[in-house]
């Protein structure tokens, strides 16, 4: 983190002195609602662990990190999220194995990008050992949340949001940061049609695209309702200056195979920098599948969807890891893709979850044990 902020850069210090052993009070929740829970049905991020870890920004430093029972929360009605939207979130995953080994994928590039995000919102840098002494501490307490049922995890949601108060367009002078988790099932059933938009974008240049703002997500809500109404399942985004480039599918990161390539878009002021779309690339490059990193025009999908050339497309982020796209529309027309038996899709993910979930070597290093 280069930018530090100087406040920060103090907290750090006072870490240092400390060997980096952050005190977390514990203030453990009186009956667990564990046994009210069906592990064995589980919906995605809709069934919550009876804890959460917390920190707060007051005064310049982060103060009195405690893991607390997930209750709700009290905030005044000046509270600067609700009128300036000062929120970031984060999203990543625990995996439990065989063993009961409790394991996280890339946990400090969610700590970095969180911390991106927080400097463009101007928002407090989390300092990485907080938040990694937070995570671990509570995947210590809700262990027995995890579950262990193919496909599930324990999701992770890390957030921080402006507490200050004031009805002036400023930053807010305090912050709040949780990390909430839900044991959760598989996050998509099914292939999913998808529409490529010609009006709306979800980021700009110059804009805050790249970061996990909330405010992205709202934004993305309006149209991707249009194409609901229009049969789709979700909307291709694409750059907002000409719509001739496709950039994102939903909340994902987009991958498109033509005959034997797999192409997805660079990373940009618009374009989020997902760990999923990182790791696939790596992962791909090592096993011989020819990866281009390159824009991507609409008419060239449109041309290899034609030709018969268009094999695959899919989305890769944390929650669904991958979302195979059953076809797209444009224009007015649908584009159906083949049903292949042998995809990447499939063979990128079998690679990627075999990793997180401690099934097969990492020879990356990507697989932290919590
Ligand atoms: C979170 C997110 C992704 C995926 O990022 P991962 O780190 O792979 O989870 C992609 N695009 C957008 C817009 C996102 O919010």
């Amino acid at each position: 983190m280069q930018k530090k902020q100087t406040n920060l850069c103090t907290f750090a210090k006072n870490l240092d002195s400390i060997q980096m052993a952050v005190d977390i009070k514990i203030q453990p929740v009186e009956t667990s609602k564990i046994s009210s829970v069906d592990f064995s049905n589980l919906p995605f991020g809709k069934v919550f662990s009876d804890h959460i870890f917390q920190c707060d920004y007051i005064n310049g430093s982060w103060q009195n990190p405690v893991i607390k029972p997930n209750e709700a929360i009290q905030l005044n009605p000046a509270a600067k999220i609700f009128h300036y939207g000062q929120s970031i979130f984060e999203g990543m995953k625990a995996y439990k194995d065989d063993k009961g080994s409790v394991f996280l994928f890339r946990p400090t590039d969610n700590c970095s990008r969180l911390n991106k995000s927080a400097s463009r919102l101007m928002m407090p840098e989390i300092p990485e050992e907080l938040f990694m002494q937070g995570l671990k501490k509570l995947l210590e307490i809700e262990s027995d949340w995890i579950p262990t049922t193919e496909g599930s995890s324990l999701y992770i949601r890390p957030f921080m949001f402006a507490t200050g108060e004031g009805f002036h367009a400023s930053p807010a002078d305090a912050y709040t940061f949780i990390i909430a988790t839900a044991p959760s099932g598989a996050y998509f059933s099914g292939k999913v049609k998808v529409l490529i938009e010609e009006k709306y974008a979800r980021a700009a240049n110059g804009g805050v695209g790249f970061a996990k703002a909330g405010g992205n997500y709202a934004a993305q809500f309006y149209p991707t309702q249009l194409a609901i109404e229009k049969g789709y399942n979700q909307v291709i985004w694409t750059d907002d200056n000409t719509h001739q480039f496709i950039e994102e599918a939903g909340a994902m990161n987009i991958f498109v195979r033509i005959k034997d390539t797999l192409i997805t878009s660079p990373t940009s002021d618009r374009i989020l920098d997902g760990i999923t779309r990182k790791s696939i690339i790596q992962i791909a490059k090592d096993n011989n599948i020819d990866v281009e990193v390159r824009k991507i025009s609409v008419s060239e999908v449109v041309e290899a969807a034609k030709e018969g050339n268009l094999k695959e497309m899919f989305g890769a982020g944390t929650a669904a890891v991958i979302s195979p796209i059953a076809g797209f529309g444009y224009q007015g027309t649908d584009y159906n893709l083949p049903e292949l038996s042998d995809t990447f899709a499939s063979f990128l993910k079998k690679k990627i979850t075999d990793i997180q979930t401690n099934k097969s070597e990492d020879p990356y290093g990507w697989r932290i044990h919590a």
